[in-house]
């Protein structure tokens, strides 16, 4: 009930992002993205036709802050929406591009 509970009340908040890979003429992209709780993440985003969130998957460095699970799992999934929010409404794609 209480890992419900602190399931339920997760919320994942961008620290930092950095490129980590591009391809300019497919318009691939690849990006480490930092939460302030220490969970990295990969994401990874097509241009074409508009930019848009195609993968997250979470470096196994620290356990899950979801699931607390030290390997793969799929919880980061559920919060494409959220990183897609802040990315997009902090411009952290347009920073992390320019650096
Ligand atoms: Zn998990």
């Amino acid at each position: 009930m209480i890992i419900r509970v602190m399931t339920m009340s997760y919320r994942p908040s961008i620290d930092n992002v950095t490129k980590a890979a591009s391809n300019d003429k497919d318009g691939l992209y690849e990006f480490i993205v930092k939460l302030v709780d220490g969970t990295e993440c990969r994401v990874f985003y097509h241009r074409f036709p508009e930019w848009r969130l195609t993968n997250i998957s979470r470096l196994q460095k620290t356990p899950c802050p979801v699931c607390r699970k030290d390997f793969i799992c799929k919880c980061m999934d559920s919060f494409v929406g959220e990183f897609e929010r802040q990315l997009s409404d902090d411009q952290w794609i347009d920073k992390a591009l320019t650096e």
